[in-house]
């Protein structure tokens, strides 16, 4: 017998439809004993039915993540095998990525495939693994294996989020897991563009692939245009505005040294030369380039996550709004603009809003052409909105 939590009083609706964060607030009071953090716990409702079972942890906000729902009695490990089984599947049959135009992309989406907080993301042979729950890190040997048989990849190395480290107290150092230890770079291709991914100093896993969708829809507003990519990371806005969509020239922008350098080695790579990388704060340089009156036919707003949480959402609203303001004023009449957010605390209303006052402030008119989100390899898990955390949105600005 598994110890168990109980749920306070009217709190197990969620979880009978699938949510998987239980929250301390809706549990009741522990009486004699206290859970290890790690645990794999039952979850019972206040008349005794089992909702679930899940992983402890009392350092963090999310007091349990839960694995299993309603009375499936099984193993961890035999859950997670069969999840893991499933989100391959969704990749490689479903869809179907082809290997020769696209080789990186998210294997594991957490949550949104059913295993709370393992994000596994695959660049050709190597796979980049991140734990995001205490509970799993005692099976991460385990896992390895697992995921090694079932893609036969070289070797897996494994970064630590900030979160592991600070909000779930994660033990864990970056270093190799599994197999091979990967050369310092590794060539990806993405939607038949190269790039060079650095496992160890690499933003996030070292590469977003999230947008790998969102890139390509951008490019078909860019016929002949001049392009600008602020928040650019490795370029791949740009690449895929020159490449897929006839941009005639782009402008890359980050502030970190190692992007731009990046940027300039991926121009080379995919021998796409009209590009500058321009290595600044977001902020200043587009007001450089409102005064000096340089202009843009297409312009892309990825800026990183400005709301990490609730407590700071209007703080990041207000960030969000001065940048796409500073985005607008450097677009020609009639230019698109892309924006984005990956916040998850910011809803598709606050975020649409945020670009409604910015034009409204701009004195500008608005035609919103396109909206998406992450791509079809970040599953949300329905009913986890959680799950779901990018906005992108596609204007032409009048
Ligand atoms: N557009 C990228 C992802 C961007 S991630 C892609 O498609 O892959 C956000 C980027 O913004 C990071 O590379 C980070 O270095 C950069 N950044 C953060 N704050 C910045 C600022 N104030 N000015 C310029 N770049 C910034």
């Amino acid at each position: 017998m598994r110890n168990k939590l109980v749920l306070k009083p009217r709190m197990a609706k969620p979880f009978w439809h699938g949510e998987p964060w239980v929250f301390d607030g809706s549990m009741t009071r522990q009486k004699g004993y206290q859970p290890k953090d790690g645990e794999f716990l039952d979850l019972r409702d206040d008349t005794g039915r089992k909702v679930g079972s899940g992983f402890f942890n009392s350092k963090s906000v999310i007091r349990l993540r839960l694995l299993a729902f309603g009375d499936d009695d099984r193993e961890p490990r035999e859950i997670i095998a069969e999840r893991i089984a499933e989100a391959i599947e969704l990749r490689r049959d479903r869809i179907g990525f082809d290997r020769q135009v696209t080789n990186a992309f998210r294997l594991v989406h957490a949550e949104g495939d059913g295993i709370p907080g393992l994000i596994v993301d695959q660049f050709g042979d190597w796979l980049v693994l991140q734990i995001d729950c205490l509970g799993l890190v005692r099976h991460e040997s385990w896992l390895a294996e697992t995921l090694a048989q079932a893609t036969g990849v070289r070797g897996i190395y494994r970064r630590v989020s900030k979160m592991a480290r600070d909000e779930e107290g994660s033990p864990l150092e970056e270093g190799l897991v599994w197999g091979e230890e990967p050369p310092q770079e590794v060539e990806i291709l993405e939607n038949g563009l190269k790039y060079l991914v650095d496992f160890r100093h690499g933003q996030k896993t070292g590469f977003y692939t999230d947008q790998r969708a969102n890139r390509l829809t951008l490019a078909g507003f860019c016929q002949g245009g001049r392009f600008l990519d602020a928040f650019s990371y490795s370029g791949a806005f740009a690449f895929n505005a020159l490449r897929h969509g006839g941009a005639v020239h782009a402008t890359a922008i980050d502030s970190s040294a190692r992007a731009i350098e990046a940027v300039e080695r991926h121009g080379e790579l995919n021998a796409l030369t009209a590009i500058e990388a321009v290595q600044g704060n977001v902020l200043r340089v587009l007001d450089h380039y409102a005064k000096e009156g340089q202009k843009f036919d297409v312009v892309s707003l990825d800026p990183p996550k400005l709301v990490p949480k609730k407590a700071s959402l209007r703080k990041g609203l207000r960030l969000y709004r001065e940048i796409n303001e500073k985005g607008m004023r450097v677009l020609e009449k009639g230019g698109i603009l892309a924006t984005c957010s990956c916040s998850g605390a910011v809803s598709d209303q606050e975020f649409e809003g945020v670009v409604r006052d910015a034009a409204a402030n701009n004195s500008r008119r608005l035609q919103l052409l396109s909206r998406g989100s992450q791509g079809a390899d970040h599953p949300e898990r329905v009913p986890h909105r959680a799950s779901n955390y990018l906005k992108f949105r596609v204007y032409r600005v009048l």
